[in-house]
């Protein structure tokens, strides 16, 4: 069962990936025309710079004193022998052939050619002993022409294509001639196409790059191999991350509860230190959870958990038994002072702690000692009736409420008017801003000071680190300090001596 539901997050991730990804499929396709588009618009451009740049290298010619003789004649088989691109050349003029490369003899019957720079032309020859048309470019020498006839331009030459005629290269300037390129047997559905234009002085060429579904089928087939790698994995890595958080979970769960059975969970205690006499006047019972090995664990690393998971009952009734033991121990005969228990909403909603505290009353465990709740502004009480119901049955056995953190969070106002506490706890947030000027907050504090004191509350400032602290809330009327200042929170047997 448990691991069913790893395959159903997986399943769920890798379709919900596979569906968003797949209109990635065509965009992928729609890339790769368009980066092949490119690649050949380039290449045919540096085709045609070669093959000039070599025509350029042949020797002026005219009609007049034209003579075919073997000089010029190798220079030509010599040409074609070195440019690439080039198969055939001749010198030209009205579709007579005076001088060529090759002994294949061509027969032109028409040209079409198209100016596309001052001394070049580019046209489609015809010619008359086959049906194929050739595309040439040619050389204008004063009145003839150096003609070569370019090696087709087969796309498939210059960018990588597995399927059979599915690819066509079509080129076209603004007029006529049309020039087209691609497969004989190009199906000539396009199911992909990317046109580049070229402009120049001389002519507005476009070219136009399309492939059938075949080619479109050949990317998308990998781009589905690679969405399925993707879902795959980005299914993979959160099912492992889930995995992670609930063993992670259980494990903190299962600690947990282990640590309340084995009674980890231990108080320290903070004195609370009347600075006029010096004399501790009560404590604060800070949870330390002191694991097997020794270490011992701060709060925050583990209560915000606790808090969230429902296990703080069980941990706070585990420190109270604690509490009672130290101070059956250790504190019959020290000054009588409250013990300051920190508890949160959840403690108020049952009738667990008000058991548990209400049988240790019963039995005069805390001797002449006092029990004091805690409870922190910075969490909301849903119901303030009924929680004021509960804690009146605390303070009909002598147990007062102190709020928390008081200035920092929630309820505030309404919490001193409808939960009938005893005393105010100054956050260490605002007993910070002691010596400071102007701030905000420096002047929150004394309108904290104000408040509890006209709400006929007592005051305890919290977090109280230096005596220019101290001093200064003494000539407030603020006498009772927890700090640093007078002591850390300290493990039972220091705390009692
Ligand atoms: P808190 O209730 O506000 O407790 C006061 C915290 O301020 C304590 O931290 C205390 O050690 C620290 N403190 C006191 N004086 C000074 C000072 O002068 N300087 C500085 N820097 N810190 C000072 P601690 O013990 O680490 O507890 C942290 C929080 O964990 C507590 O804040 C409380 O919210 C929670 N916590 C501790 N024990 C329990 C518990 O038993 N139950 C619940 N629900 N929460 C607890
Ligand atoms: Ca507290
Ligand atoms: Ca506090």
């Amino acid at each position: 069962m448990g691991r069913i539901i790893y395959y159903v997050v997986f399943i769920l991730v890798f379709s919900i990936s596979l569906a968003g990804l797949k209109g990635l499929d065509h965009f992928i396709a729609k890339q790769v025309i368009v980066r092949d588009a490119q690649i050949l618009t380039d290449k045919f451009q540096r085709l045609l710079q070669d093959s000039a740049k070599k025509l350029d290298e042949l020797p002026d010619i005219s009609l007049a004193t034209f003579d075919c003789n073997d000089n010029l004649a190798s220079q030509l088989k010599r040409t074609v022998f070195e440019a690439n691109f080039i198969r055939w050349l001749g010198v030209t003029k009205n579709n007579v052939i005076y001088c060529e490369s090759n002994e294949i003899i061509r027969e032109i019957a028409s040209v079409k050619t198209h100016r596309v720079s001052q001394n070049y032309s580019l046209g489609v020859v015809e010619l008359s002993n086959s049906t194929h048309h050739e595309l040439v470019l040619v050389k204008h020498v004063n009145d003839m022409f150096y003609t070569a006839s370019i090696i087709p331009l087969e796309p498939s030459y210059f960018v990588p294509v597995d399927c059979d005629n599915c690819l066509e290269y079509k080129m076209s300037f603004d007029s006529d001639p049309f020039l087209t390129f691609g497969f004989d047997e190009y199906d000539g559905v396009n199911f992909v196409s990317e046109e580049v234009t070229l402009s120049s002085p001389y002519f507005n060429a476009k070219f136009e790059l399309s492939g059938s579904y075949d080619f479109y089928k050949q990317y998308s087939t990998i781009s589905w191999f690679v969405i399925i790698l993707i879902a795959s994995a980005f299914a993979g890595w959160v099912t492992y991350l889930y995995f992670r958080w609930q063993q992670h979970s259980i494990s903190a769960y299962r600690q947990i509860l282990i640590g309340v059975k084995k009674e980890e969970f231990i108080p320290y205690y903070q004195p609370i230190v009347d600075s006029r006499s010096k004399e501790v006047v009560g404590c604060e019972v800070l949870m330390r959870w002191q694991r097997a090995d020794g270490s011992l664990m701060p709060p925050n690393q583990f209560i915000p958990y606790a808090e969230a998971n429902g296990l703080i009952i069980p941990m706070t009734k585990s420190l109270l038994v604690h509490l009672v033991n130290d101070i059956q121990l250790l504190g019959q005969h020290k000054p009588a002072m409250f013990f300051s228990v920190n508890i949160v909403p959840e403690h108020l909603e049952s009738d667990e702690l008000l058991t548990l505290v209400k049988s240790y009353i019963d039995d005069k465990v805390f001797g002449h000692h006092r029990l004091s709740l805690e409870i922190t502004e910075r969490m909301p009480i849903k119901d303030l009736e009924k929680a004021r119901v509960m804690l009146d049955k605390f303070y009909a056995m002598g147990v007062d409420l102190k709020l928390d953190d008081a200035g920092t969070g929630y309820g505030g106002f309404s919490y001193v008017q409808k939960l009938g506490m005893s005393t105010l706890k100054i956050d260490k947030m605002f007993v910070d801003t002691i010596g400071q000027i102007d701030t905000f907050n420096a002047k929150t504090i004394d309108a904290i000071i104000s408040f509890s004191e006209k709400s006929g509350l007592t005051t305890i400032a919290e977090g109280v680190e230096h005596q220019s602290q101290v001093d200064y809330l003494a000539q407030q009327g603020v006498y009772l300090i927890q700090g640093y200042v007078y002591s850390k929170p300290l493990p039972a047997e220091q705390f009692f001596n």
